[in-house]
């Protein structure tokens, strides 16, 4: 008998050490960044590792990533939003709360009201933020706009981004930006969307274009970016409308994308669909074309 308790201990203490063993493991995942985080700036952007770099307040804590003003400022990964509206040197603020336990500032958000440096906004939703204060957010959602309040006034509009680990100091965002998920376009998920894509055949088949997008035209957003440079894998259902622009810029129909050579410039509008953080994204054959122009 006494065998059997030291027994049952014996298995109680190991399932307890387990316990712990995963309880500390899941801890430490959870104070990790992401491998590949959401870029947190759509469109073009600027940036180079400048964390570090003497500042007049102190070392710079973050990367500033330059932008265009009230370029949409999305969520690195999901989370909290909290905003801050009272240090004078960041300006408009916020906090991202982010799931796996670390915690991103986002810095200088937009006051301006016109597309000057008026700074007649305030750090208010709709000027400075795209989502309420606590408001729980997906990776990829747009919760701000870039901008320039605080002491980046009169400078160029700029997010300043900074990643902090567990909650707890910062570390250069540099590494994880690089890795980042650069997203084509932002929509609350579940939404629809379209995009017109701009850009060159890298190869094609029936029912799959792998194309070089140039520029990405976003709908309902408007949002244009250019300068893209990225390949894209797109499915073509038999649905999808094929055409050609011949010499007198009529379109004529194509009888088959496989027609389609290396380099020829291509249109294509996306079937709309319902946004996803994969179809922001573009991974690969997640968009759907319903019309492909080929020059
Ligand atoms: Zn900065």
């Amino acid at each position: 008998m006494r065998r059997h308790r030291t027994t049952a201990r014996g298995v109680l203490f190991l399932v307890a050490t387990i316990g712990v063993a995963v309880g500390a493991a899941a801890a430490f995942a959870a104070n990790k960044v992401p491998e590949h985080i959401v870029f947190p700036v759509v469109g073009r952007v600027q940036y180079t590792d400048d964390f570090g770099a003497p500042r007049p307040g102190g070392p710079h804590q973050g990367n500033d990533i330059i932008a265009a003003k009230k370029s949409p400022a999305v969520a690195a990964e999901a989370g909290k939003v909290k905003y801050w509206t009272t240090s004078r040197s960041a300006g408009c603020m916020l906090y991202l709360y982010g799931e796996s336990g670390t915690n991103y500032y986002y810095i200088h958000l937009n006051n301006d009201v016109t597309m000057t440096n008026d700074n007649r906004g305030k750090c208010v939703k709709g000027t400075a933020y795209a989502v309420k204060n606590g408001a729980k957010v997906a990776a990829g959602q747009q919760i701000a706009y870039v901008g320039d309040s605080g002491d980046a006034d009169g400078r160029s509009a700029h997010l300043h981004f900074e990643v902090h680990p567990g909650g707890g100091k910062a570390v250069s965002p540099y590494p994880y930006l690089q890795k980042a998920y650069k997203l084509l376009f932002t929509a609350k998920a579940g939404t629809p969307f379209a995009l017109a894509l701009t850009g060159t055949v890298v190869s094609a088949t029936i029912d799959r274009l792998v194309m070089n997008v140039a520029t990405s035209q976003a709908w309902p957003s408007a949002l244009m970016l250019t300068k893209l440079n990225r390949t894209i894998a797109l499915g073509v259902p038999e649905t999808a409308l094929l055409q050609s622009v011949g010499p007198t810029g009529a379109p004529r129909t194509v009888t088959s994308l496989t027609l389609a050579q290396k380099g020829d410039r291509v249109v294509v509008w996306t079937q709309p669909a319902p946004a996803t953080l994969k179809a922001e994204r573009g991974d690969d054959d997640v968009l759907s074309a319903a019309l492909i122009q080929l020059d």
